[in-house]
């Protein structure tokens, strides 16, 4: 793996967990931090002015949530309690400046040199193309529990890593099917085994 792949995938695994899910908390939730953001990761020129309007913040929260529901579906078929595609999510596509470029290696998208944040969410977008080609695009999951929603690249030998962590998500997935489980009603194989009432 070069090291532009490794980026693409750090990159939009980092872009997603720009909101954290269980406690709200948005990194880009003014147009400010969005513009903010963009410079402090090097998508866009630190000296350019880099101002965003709020059109640029509802373009970038359509892409991270397109982006996190893409990335639950790569745990397998779609699962209907799922996040879902934004509506704007390919109007936010279509209005990012993107081009083919054929020199320096392989076919690649890259972003139109505006040196605005639309040219830094463009960087975004192109990544996961860099990351198709590098295949570590189907590693980018979400947490599959559905409070939780964090990003990462799942690099488990069989790929089949549901939580963001095992300790934290993986039991909180458990204790809550095991909960269930107490509420349902009595299987009726394990009827004989029991008394019928209350435990
Ligand atoms: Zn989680």
């Amino acid at each position: 793996m070069t090291d532009t792949s490794r980026d693409a995938a750090a990159l939009l695994r980092d872009f997603v967990n720009t909101l954290d899910v269980e406690t709200g908390v948005d990194e880009i939730e003014t147009p400010g931090r969005l513009a903010a953001w963009l410079r402090d990761n090097g998508l866009v020129a630190s000296g350019s002015a880099g101002t965003a309007t709020g059109d640029d913040l509802g373009l970038a929260r359509d892409l991270r949530e397109g982006l996190r529901a893409a990335m639950h579906d790569h745990h397998g078929p779609s699962d209907p309690s799922g996040p879902r595609f934004p509506p704007g999510l390919e109007g936010a596509l279509t209005a990012l400046p993107l081009r083919i470029t054929l020199t320096g290696g392989p076919p690649r998208l890259v972003p139109l040199g505006s040196a605005d944040v639309r040219e830094g969410l463009a960087r975004v977008a192109a990544a996961t193309m860099d990351a198709v080609a590098d295949g570590t695009w189907a590693r980018l999951k979400v947490c599959q529990e559905s409070t939780c929603r964090w990003a990462f690249l799942d690099t488990s030998k069989n790929r089949s890593r549901a939580w963001c962590s095992m300790r934290v998500c993986g039991n909180r997935t458990k204790t809550r099917a095991y909960r269930a489980r107490l509420r349902a009603p009595e299987p009726a194989d394990r009827a004989n085994d029991q008394p019928a009432g209350e435990h």
